[in-house]
């Protein structure tokens, strides 16, 4: 009881708590990051640092593969050849779509193959192997064997190996999208609800305010529908780089860590500026919000919003939001894999801006300025900051708000920490 008393939630009129209550204290420009979301970014940052500095062993192990030739498939053990020239090329820099049909069938073939065989392979060409030359038909199989790959690791506890190899591989990966986009859905989501409404319920929401099992219910309902639709989105994606469709590529050596750092900030300048418009248009354009949108603003209100509402979504309207992430691919050389987590993440992002607890930490789009969209329609559209808003004048701050009918500023009731 005394750290609910010291830690109260946010009151409008409270100076302290426009800086985020107890935990926060009144120093004038801290940043303050709630302590889930440090946590999270840390583990996410964690983790993609990990897998991209370890990005070259998919492409080692790809080209250990068995090679795939006009005249069927063979090993590269059986070739006596572990180097890359798969004398598939047809020397016209082509890139064939039927051929790209024999990869993927070839890919998906390979699957049987032993892992331990493929790594002992892999293990010998660490580091020595070059890339196939961009845009090849070998180069392409690269990204069919790294989401064959991950398709297996997804799939194959739930589907027995023979019957998986019948499956297509565009089919395959819309499993393996709908089965880790589902379970990435229950475990953030729950994850995180547990942890601000049961962990540190008596710190966000010590005067109640915490939303009915019956509303985060509907939103999973909600969401569930939606996300067979959801997944297609990254299927998608993945059959256009693996057809050569886009600019995408594989390995970060072979642009070099500045560029794909640049290429990564233009990535995400060119999401913001989308999402805000998709986003208005869905307001502004009166039958899309009916038919599309409206789904999303069922809950309206900061009560009934909870980290489960992230994904709840008219399909449509998630893919709206979410395509500006695979068409910056016909713009952008992007590495394919980030393109892929930065996919993820804008799920995970979803999740924080829903819990109601202002992060306010300029200048991020947190949940403070999403709980605002919610309640007055027409402010706060942007994806991960309000630069595109406070461009276009639909900023609202939540620690700004006039009292309706009052003329000193309000607060959002959004709880701070
Ligand atoms: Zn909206
Ligand atoms: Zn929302």
């Amino acid at each position: 009881m005394a750290e609910q008393k010291s830690t109260p939630s946010v009151s409008p009129s409270s100076p302290s708590s426009r800086h985020g209550g107890s935990r926060r204290r009144n120093v004038p420009g801290r940043v303050c990051i709630p302590v889930h979301t440090s946590l999270a970014l840390v583990l996410i940052l964690m983790a993609v640092i990990g897998y991209l500095c370890d990005m070259n062993k998919y492409a080692v192990v790809a080209l250990s593969e068995p090679k795939v030739t006009s005249s069927g498939l063979l090993s590269a053990k059986e070739n006596g050849s572990l180097s890359q020239g798969h004398g598939d090329v047809d020397g016209h820099g082509k890139v064939a779509i039927e051929r790209a049909g024999v990869t993927v069938d070839s890919v998906i073939s390979s699957s049987a193959r032993s892992a331990s065989e493929s790594e002992a392979v892999s293990a010998s060409l660490k580091s020595k192997t070059p890339l196939p030359p961009y845009g090849s038909p070998e180069y392409l199989a690269i990204f069919v064997q790294m989401n064959a790959k991950h398709n297996r690791w997804i799939l194959s506890p739930f589907i027995p190996q023979k019957t998986l190899q019948c499956i297509p591989h565009p089919l395959q990966s819309w499993m393996r999208n709908l089965l880790s986009g589902t379970a990435m859905y229950f475990i953030l989501s729950g994850l995180w609800s547990w942890y601000v409404y049961v962990v540190r319920g008596h710190v966000y929401f010590p005067d109640g305010g915490v939303p009915r099992t019956e509303d985060m219910l509907k939103q999973i309902r909600v969401s569930i529908v939606s996300m067979p639709i959801y997944s297609a989105l990254p299927t998608l994606s993945e059959y256009m780089i693996e057809q050569g469709w886009t600019k995408s590529y594989h390995s970060i050596n072979e642009v070099g860590w500045p560029t794909y750092f640049l290429l990564l900030v233009l990535y995400f300048l060119v999401i913001e500026f989308a999402v805000y418009w998709v986003h208005r248009i869905l307001h502004d354009v009166k039958f899309l919000y009916v038919y599309l949108h409206a789904t999303h603003h069922i809950y309206n209100k900061q009560n009934t919003l909870s980290p489960f509402a992230g994904l709840a979504f008219n399909p449509f309207d998630g893919i709206a939001q979410a395509s500006p992430y695979v068409l910056a691919l016909f713009i952008l050389p992007i590495h394919a894999m980030t393109h892929e987590l930065a996919l993820f993440f804008s799920g995970v992002w979803a999740t924080n801006i829903h819990d109601c607890i202002h992060g306010n930490v300029w200048p991020v789009m947190g949940a403070g300025y999403h709980t605002i969209h919610h309640t007055t329609y027409k402010h706060n559209y942007g994806h991960y900051t309000i630069v595109m808003d406070w461009i276009m004048g639909t900023l609202r701050d939540p620690l700004k708000q006039k009292a309706p009918g009052k003329g000193k500023e309000k607060g959002a009731g959004i709880k701070a920490e």
